[in-house]
């Protein structure tokens, strides 16, 4: 029992580190796609080695762990990629008083937002990548966020368009009522 249970929590880690991981990656590709940008290799390497970082990491930490691999990319590449993936909201710069540059990874890699319709109850995935931007940057003492979801509540399109039809055909009816009365 107890080794199922061991079993069970090993399996979900990984589902939530594999589901952070197609997250970042859909995010990466859809931020290069929208500014016309190369999609190689050596920027979702580097993604993998941002998401295998526990904390704060700094350019070095990249290029090591990329030398590991022995993937040989240059400390410039690892700049610009870092400077890209921030313009992204994957990771943010964190305050530092160093001139060194610290980085840690944004909530955004694993944050969605849903619109969900009271009337029918149909939830639509949506992307804002502006505002996950915004609730990333946000601090709390404390408090360090991993993740985030947002839920918008109100009326899908379709059910709109039913209610619409719907009122048409009830004054149409309630008319036919008063004129036969009259
Ligand atoms: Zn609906």
């Amino acid at each position: 029992m107890m080794h199922r249970c061991l079993l069970l929590c090993i399996f979900a880690l990984v589902m939530s580190d594999e589901k952070t991981r197609m997250a970042a990656y859909s995010a990466l590709t859809e931020f290069l796609e929208r500014k016309r940008l190369r999609k190689t290799s050596e920027r979702f390497h580097i993604l993998d080695k941002i998401l295998s970082m526990p904390g704060q990491f700094e350019v070095e930490d990249i290029c090591k762990a990329m030398a590991d691999d022995a993937y040989r990319v240059s400390r410039a590449t690892i700049y610009n990629t870092l400077s890209l993936f921030d313009e992204c909201g994957l990771i943010r710069r964190c305050p530092s008083t160093d001139t060194r540059a610290r980085y840690e990874r944004a909530a955004y890699a694993t944050s969605r937002f849903q619109l969900v319709c009271l009337q029918c109850g149909k939830i639509k995935d949506v992307k804002d990548a502006e505002l996950a931007r915004q609730i990333s940057a946000r601090r709390y003492s404390a408090f360090h966020p991993s993740e985030f979801s947002l839920m918008v509540y109100g009326i899908c399109s379709r059910c709109m368009r039913h209610n619409k039809k719907r009122t048409i055909n009830t004054t149409n009816t309630e008319s036919t009522v008063r004129i036969k009365k009259q």
